[in-house]
């Protein structure tokens, strides 16, 4: 089965809503998502879009709400 990146949209996490709990960096088994510093806090990045297949899986798993697929 094929998916087309582009329809299903890619994983971004909002800084703002993001407690850096590493749940969605786990869960991705495309390695999409890395933890880093921000400000001195642990925060959620989806740095490596271009790996995310869309699933959705980071979405589901964070407490937060803080992670969004965009088109
Ligand atoms: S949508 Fe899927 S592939 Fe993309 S970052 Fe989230 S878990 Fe990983
Ligand atoms: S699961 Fe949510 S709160 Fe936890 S690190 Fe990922 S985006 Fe941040």
């Amino acid at each position: 089965m094929f998916w087309n990146k582009k329809d299903r949209g890619v994983a971004f996490v909002h800084p703002d809503k993001c407690e850096g709990c590493g749940k969605c960096v786990k869960i991705c088994r495309n390695q999409v998502l890395n933890i880093v510093m921000y400000e001195n806090e642990k925060r959620a990045i989806a740095n490596h879009t271009n790996r995310c297949s869309g699933c959705g899986k980071c979405t589901v798993v964070c407490p937060q709400r803080a992670v969004e697929i965009i088109l």
